[in-house]
């Protein structure tokens, strides 16, 4: 598939100027990147985006990641961002699609941990299979996390893996707001 056409839903749903979200195009250095942005848009949620050929794949995981493995957190596929949106924050006018405001709420890089019997699996085809394993090198989210779709077209559950990274007391979704760009909240956001 083109890049461009990756971007199409992306593009088809929004006024970008009005937004003033990322058109795309832009390219940037450095190795995969993981982002999660907090988005109180009418209903809170954190958008899960990961960087696959060219785009960010991306969930809406309505109460964010838990660093608890015992804890699933449902994640919907949402459609395919471009690689600048890792960056993005800002309010979204009154009427636009994802009214709101964005902060990134955590960021950084990640490695590709799936395998299936013993082999590696590219990105692409983890994402199309329904089941990645990443490692997140984040600052307030690290090490292993899998998502797995629930079935062919449903739901995906993100759920931590038991390693450093996991920690049961902890609950950075709900304690730690601050955007690692910017230090700004969504409060901040929409009051500025
Ligand atoms: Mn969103």
């Amino acid at each position: 598939m083109a890049r461009g056409g990756k971007l199409d839903e992306y593009r088809a749903k929004r006024d970008l100027v009005k937004s003033g979200e990322p058109a795309g195009g832009r390219k940037r250095a450095g190795g995969d990147r993981f982002v999660f942005q907090r988005h109180e848009a009418r209903q809170l949620h954190f958008d899960f985006r990961l960087q696959v050929e060219g785009v960010l794949v991306s969930w809406a995981v309505p109460r964010g990641p838990s660093l608890d493995p015992a804890v699933r957190r449902l994640a919907v596929r949402t459609e395919d961002h471009p690689l600048d949106y890792a960056e993005f924050e800002g309010r979204i006018p009154k009427g636009e699609y994802g009214a709101g405001t964005i902060i990134v709420w955590d960021t950084g890089t990640y490695r590709n941990l799936t395998e299936k019997r013993g082999r590696p699996i590219a990105m692409a085809d983890a994402v199309e299979h329904g089941h990645i394993v990443v490692w997140l090198e984040g600052e307030k989210v690290r090490g292993a996390f899998a998502l797995s779709r629930m079935g062919e077209g449903g739901d995906w559950l993100l759920v931590k893996k038991n390693d450093e990274g996991a920690d049961r007391r902890r609950k950075p979704a709900t304690t730690q707001l601050a955007s690692v760009l910017s230090g700004r909240t969504n409060k901040d956001l929409a009051q500025a």
